[in-house]
């Protein structure tokens, strides 16, 4: 097991968007960035990723609805398998979902 320090200020960011209704029996996103403005605005016009084209194709609204500063791919894909998006979406689960996302702590970049 490789142990990987972060030696750069660039901050890293995972973001979770909630869409108002499901796309392909999902209704969450989640991404990564080094620059999430720039990402968020390339989403709106259906850029970035597959996933986000069709929710513009299909007018779809979403919004911000949580992000990890300084947390990496790893925590991306950490997400990803989680499939439960919604238990750590605080639009759907409010702060119970803030609580269970505290194992996040840990991994947070200095
Ligand atoms: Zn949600």
């Amino acid at each position: 097991m490789k142990t990987v320090t972060p030696t750069t200020t660039r901050t890293m960011v995972v973001y979770l968007l909630h869409l108002r209704r499901k796309l392909a029996h999902s209704q969450h996103y989640i991404g990564f960035t080094e620059h999430l403005d720039k990402r968020l605005t390339d989403h709106l016009c259906g850029q970035g990723a597959r996933f986000m084209e069709v929710c513009f194709e299909r007018k779809i609204e979403w919004r911000l609805a949580r992000a990890w500063q300084g947390a990496g791919r790893e925590f991306e894909r950490k997400l990803k398998r989680r499939h439960g998006a919604a238990s750590i979406c605080p639009l759907c689960s409010g702060k119970a979902a803030l609580r269970r996302a505290v194992f996040n702590e840990g991994r947070k970049a200095r």
